[in-house]
């Protein structure tokens, strides 16, 4: 029976049971009749459309459940983008019990309407909501479906929030969402350099997106190879799977495993040295190229990442959590020297912006001099207790 005739013939309405709710996003399930738009058991996904959106946005079923349906045909370029990170994305995500649900987000109170996506687990089940509240909003629907499957086909995986949401961005971006993009804007004009390794789900800030979705872009430009390192580093290596190890240790882990099997020819000269590639030489070089992108130093590169429009300079000292990082002067920088485990890379400012950065040795620290316009400091806490 293909979809049409099923909605032709009456659609299956049913309940859901109590409505899961988005604590931090005042969002929810809605627990509401549904039309089944497919029953075809080609389908990867079930799609199912609330009975309420389809008047509040006007949906014409029938247009609606072709539209969904080529989006979701075996030759949609949708499969192809997540064929980069995923081994035959299509198939495995028809191995899950995925419902797409097109729903009104406008109908729900809440003071963060700027998603248009998203992805909840109910037990085995995975729903992704789709918001029809505004017409332009369904050019985005292959580009959220990218983002929303890269989270179900990541489940069961270990991922952590903020890889998982550096890795859907990238699909998302590839497939032409502009909300990474946009997320970027936020982070340009940050006061500080905010969180990376994020668990929280969702993460907290667009800032917090934005810094996640330039680390992917990051490693993947990084090495030779672009996607094919990412798609390696989602997969468990046994050897790199050492549950005391901070999450991105065993990144590195599995990142560095692929690139010596694939002898590291794409490998650029990197900035600083570190031979080979460990958790804290990705963040060290992260760091710097966040910081200095808009230096004319191509090795600083972030693909999408124009820089700081101000670099966020931080007055105050505060405590650093793992793998997270500050600007600021010396003297500032000096009440944290004493913690071990903090690294400091001195960035030298020129007329037309900042156009060095090196790491600072002990002795370099202990004479830390404050010269305002000339000099900021870039501290990283990498003191982690696995490692
Ligand atoms: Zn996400």
């Amino acid at each position: 029976m293909t979809a049409l005739l099923a909605f032709a013939d009456g659609a299956v309405a049913y309940t859901r049971a109590p409505r899961p709710f988005f604590k931090n996003r005042k969002f929810y399930v809605e627990e509401a009749d549904a039309l089944e738009l497919t029953t075809d058991a080609d389908e990867p996904v079930s799609i199912l459309v609330y009975s309420e959106a389809i008047n509040s946005c006007h949906l014409d079923p029938t247009q609606l459940s072709i539209g969904l349906r080529r989006l979701l045909s075996p030759t949609s370029t949708l499969w192809g983008v997540l064929n980069s990170l995923f081994e035959n994305s299509r198939v495995a995500l028809g191995r899950k019990q995925v419902e797409v649900a097109v729903d009104d987000f406008s109908t729900y109170a809440g003071d963060e309407p700027d998603f248009s996506g998203y992805m909840y687990k109910v037990k085995d089940k995975f729903i992704v909501g789709l918001d029809c509240s505004s017409g332009s909003v369904q050019n985005y629907w292959p580009s959220n479906l990218a983002h929303e499957f890269t989270h179900v086909l990541l489940d069961g995986t270990g991922a952590e929030s903020w890889w998982e949401e550096a890795l859907a961005q990238r699909m998302e971006n590839s497939m032409g969402g502009m909300q990474p993009l946009m997320a970027l804007g936020h982070l340009q004009t940050a006061r500080q350099i905010p969180e990376l390794m994020q668990v929280s789900r969702p993460l907290k800030s667009r800032e917090n997106y934005a810094m996640a979705y330039l680390f992917a872009r990051y490693v993947g430009s990084r090495f030779d190879g672009g996607t094919d390192v990412l798609k390696n580093m989602i997969l468990p290596v046994a050897e790199c799977e050492k549950s005391q190890l901070p999450y991105i240790a065993r990144l590195a882990c599995r990142a560095a495993r692929f690139i010596s099997s694939e002898k590291a020819t794409g490998l650029y000269a990197p900035p600083l040295d570190f031979s080979k590639m460990t958790a804290h030489g990705l963040l060290r070089h992260f760091y710097v190229a966040l910081t200095m992108n808009n230096a004319y130093e191509p090795k600083y590169a972030i693909p999408d990442w124009k820089g700081f429009d101000a670099l966020p300079f931080e007055k105050t000292t505060r405590d650093l959590a793992y793998g997270q990082a500050m600007v600021s002067d010396a003297q500032t920088i000096a009440h944290q020297m004493a913690a071990k485990g903090y690294e400091t890379y001195e960035i030298l400012v020129g007329p037309s912006g900042l156009y060095d950065i090196h790491l600072l040795d002990d002795a370099d620290s202990r004479s830390l001099s404050f010269s305002p316009n000339l000099k900021y400091y870039l501290m990283i806490n990498l003191q982690s207790a696995g490692m």
